[in-house]
């Protein structure tokens, strides 16, 4: 069961077809994973454009940062969205995402990043970055804090951080204010779908070192 949404900006902002490459790609992977956000997207499709054209929008923004980087992902360029079914199945990969892999997921080019942890990042515009990320059960991801907003979508296992657990199909909203460190829950590997628009801001000096090779 999803316990973990897509906010109404992100889905207005998807239903405008105004988010990054990136981003896009996430919400619409959510969305073929939870009937719950795609009744609420098809009631912001239904109002159209009228709430992200007014100056004031009716919802509430949950901080500055976060209105801050959505008025950047407002101006980030226009996305087509392609809501068709799914032609083929995947236990892992929803529909969205396999165009981009060009397959399910043993088509993934996966590359080591050290303590296990693996990636592949997937080519999306340049207003944002979006990668799958492999975390061995039981694994962390190192410790850090947000510049920008990051969404993280789980596609398999589970992980947990101090404020939260996140299994298939939740997705994870952070940006400045929150400071965090995944740990993959043991037993199953933990499969996510990564976008920032920002680089991540690691605590430790190797993280640190390690970030243009990692790419975030
Ligand atoms: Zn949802
Ligand atoms: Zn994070």
């Amino acid at each position: 069961m999803i316990t973990h949404h897509l906010n109404d900006q992100l889905l207005m902002a998807y239903s405008a077809g105004t988010l990054p490459e990136a981003f896009n790609l996430v919400v619409a992977t959510h969305i073929s994973l939870c009937d719950e956000c795609r009744a609420r997207l098809a009631s912001f499709d239904a109002v159209g454009g009228a709430l992200i054209e007014d100056e004031r929008p009716t919802v509430e923004m949950g901080s500055d940062a976060l209105s801050t980087t959505m008025a950047r992902i407002k101006a980030g360029g226009m996305q087509a969205r392609d809501d068709r079914p799914p032609r083929t199945r995947d236990p892992v990969l929803p529909a969205p995402l396999r165009a981009y892999v060009g397959g399910g997921v043993d088509s993934i080019n996966w590359r080591p990043v050290g303590g296990g942890v693996k990636q592949a990042i997937l080519p999306t515009s340049e207003h944002a970055s979006a990668r799958l990320l492999f975390i061995p059960a039981g694994a962390a991801v190192p410790d850090h804090g947000h510049s920008g907003l990051e969404l993280t979508l789980v596609l398999q296992g589970a992980f947990a951080d101090s404020e939260d657990r996140f299994a298939r199909g939740d997705i994870e909203i952070a940006d400045e204010d929150l400071h965090h460190q995944p740990i993959a829950e043991p037993g199953l590997d933990c499969i996510c779908l990564a976008a920032t628009d920002a680089p991540l801001k690691f605590r430790g000096l190797l993280p640190r070192l390690a970030q243009p090779f990692l790419q975030i």
